[in-house]
């Protein structure tokens, strides 16, 4: 048995901390770079084994420098390589991001082999996912793939979690209403809703209006404000845990991978959020985004 697939994408981050963002036509200086492994579906998927969940890892990687690091990175955390899948004479994702010294970034994404994660290869890992508990999708690779995977996670009776982001006008609600657990963040919810997203009492009008089409549970992650979790009986706040942030990207797939970890070892949601905040939280503590989460014995000491 395994316990999370998570289908979708992985990305080289190409880091540049700077002072601030440069304008139009201006060239800066960064005082720092570093490179590291992303991508939201790995990001998802190295947070999830690093709480202790056995995961396999479904996405393409190019022919270039990057694709033998990104796969020895999954190998190094213990995910299931089987499925990721090297595409000849194409680029591996690339994602050069900009953090400026209030930890503020902007992200610019090259999808690469990403963008060649057909339906045909959910069909090819299908045995495979079918041991698993739960399926973790994003919109990193193309829509009929994140469509595919839906329908393989309701025939085989396996519950989806899914991530709407980058945000897709796109996105069909059709396939949306049958993930068991949508998590947007603030910006993907106004986007998707086109209501306001200022106040928590926004937030949870926005999420309601989803519970109202017919989505089951909508978790909203909220940064510094924590989580919300929406469904047709309830609204719970889950705080964040107080943290001087450092760099935040990353925050919401550590909030994910790990609360589909808690998901699939104990199946209580707001305990579930209650971690993945705690892990997210450690995870803006530190630069990078795999490279900042936590262990285990690194979130024991911050839980109590
Ligand atoms: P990113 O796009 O940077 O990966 P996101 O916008 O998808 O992140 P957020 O909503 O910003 O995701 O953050 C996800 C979770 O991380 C939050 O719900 C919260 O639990 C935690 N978190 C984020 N920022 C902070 C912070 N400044 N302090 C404490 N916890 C935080």
């Amino acid at each position: 048995m395994m316990d999370i697939a998570v289908i979708g994408s992985n990305m080289v981050d190409l880091v540049s901390y700077i002072e601030r963002m440069p304008k139009e036509g201006e060239t800066l200086e960064a005082p720092d770079f570093e490179i590291g492994c992303g991508g939201k579906g790995a990001n998802q998927a190295v947070a999830a084994a690093k709480m202790g969940s056995d995961v396999m890892m479904v996405t393409k990687v190019g022919d270039d420098l990057f694709a033998d690091n990104t796969i020895a990175n999954f190998k190094k955390h213990g995910i299931d390589t089987e499925y990721v899948v090297k595409v000849p004479g194409t680029s591996s994702g690339v994602a050069p991001i900009f953090v400026d010294k209030e930890s503020k970034n902007s992200i610019l994404i090259i999808k690469g082999a990403n963008k060649q994660l057909a339906p045909e290869d959910v069909d090819a890992a299908a045995e495979k996912i079918k041991k698993c508990s739960v399926i973790v999708l994003q919109l990193e690779v193309p829509l009929e793939t994140v469509y595919r995977a839906i329908d393989f996670g309701n025939e085989w009776n396996i519950p989806v979690i899914l991530n709407p982001a980058p945000a897709s006008k796109e996105l069909d609600f059709q396939y949306v209403c049958k993930s068991d657990y949508f998590i947007p963040n603030e910006s993907e919810l106004e986007i998707l809703t086109d209501m306001p997203v200022t106040t928590e009492s926004e937030i949870a009008a926005a999420a309601s209006s989803l519970v109202q089409k017919g989505l089951k549970n909508v978790i909203v992650t909220m940064g510094s404000r924590g989580a919300m979790w929406v469904t047709n009986e309830a609204v719970h706040v889950v705080p964040s845990y107080p943290v001087k942030a450092i760099d935040t990207t990353g925050a919401g797939d550590a909030f994910i991978g790990c609360f589909s970890h808690g998901l699939v070892k104990h199946g209580d949601v707001l305990e579930a959020m209650r971690k993945a905040s705690a892990f997210a939280a450690l995870s803006v503590t530190k630069r990078g985004s795999q490279a900042s989460y936590p262990n285990e014995d690194e979130l024991q000491p911050f839980l109590l």
